[in-house]
């Protein structure tokens, strides 16, 4: 059994429907990728797996127990994390009180602010400087970081590489293999599909709210990657 199953999800804002009976699982400990254009609705789905969207119709399964209908907190008690786009740490707190912040949940587990330390060690260096005043890619660690300390089962990536340097993007996605390693599973939002077919074992291409390709990364020609991505045949 998956650790996630999404089946048939439906998702509207007002008249415009953005997801189209979509259906999507995430083994457990299993990186999976999530790509597509702007608008394809990656965001639109992860934030309905969270609990923060809207999710019209459709089921979605958690370790075998319906979500749908759960509200956030609920959802991210079960061992849901999500790094949202954009980062969303609270700006007038320290770098260390964000990643309490991820840790109100507490799950046992793995993570904690020493191991998170030893991830991003950069962060134990800035633990009482305003989260705002670090660099872009060095918040992005913040945001992981307070994912990580809700010791989630499932950690929902949105987005994580937009506007980041080369470099940290890197460092971001070596972290991503400890953080599996660790047992967590990851769906990843990412526009850079080379990258997101290096770490994911599976990848789904969404376009104008429907899945037009899903399987083993490894199993697909970057042709067929790009039909599925553009919509060409
Ligand atoms: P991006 O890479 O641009 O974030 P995405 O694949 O994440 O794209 P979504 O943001 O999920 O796509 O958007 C899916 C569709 O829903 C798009 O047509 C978008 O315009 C629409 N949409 C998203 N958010 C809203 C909103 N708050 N109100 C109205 N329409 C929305």
């Amino acid at each position: 059994m998956p650790l996630l199953e999404v089946r048939e999800l439906c998702s509207h804002y007002g008249d415009l429907q953005a997801l189209f009976d979509l259906s999507l699982d995430v083994g457990e400990g299993e990186a999976t990728a999530l790509i597509g254009a702007n608008g394809a609705g990656k965001s639109t789905l992860i934030r309905a797996i969270a609990g923060l969207g809207r999710r019209s119709r459709g089921a979605i399964r958690f370790d075998g127990q319906a979500i749908e209908a759960e509200p956030a907190e609920r959802i991210a008690h079960r061992g849901i994390a999500l790094v949202p786009e954009g980062r969303m740490l609270f700006p007038s707190l320290t770098v260390e009180e964000n990643l309490r912040m991820g840790a109100l949940s507490q799950r046992p587990g793995h993570w904690s602010l020493t191991t998170v330390y030893a991830l991003f060690p950069i962060l134990r260096e800035f633990r009482h400087r305003p989260a705002t005043q670090l660099s872009g890619g060095q918040q992005q660690m913040v945001s992981i970081g307070r994912a990580l300390m809700a010791n989630p089962r499932l950690m929902l990536c949105d987005e994580i590489s937009l506007g980041l340097a080369p470099v940290v993007i890197e460092q971001i996605y070596r972290a991503f293999v400890d953080i599996r390693a660790q047992g967590t599973a990851l769906l990843i939002v990412e526009q850079d599909v080379t990258r997101a077919c290096r770490i994911a074992q599976r990848v789904y291409c969404l376009l104008k709210g429907r899945v037009t390709l899903a399987g083993r990364a490894s199993d697909f020609s970057a042709q067929q990657i790009a039909n599925a991505y553009f919509g060409s045949t």
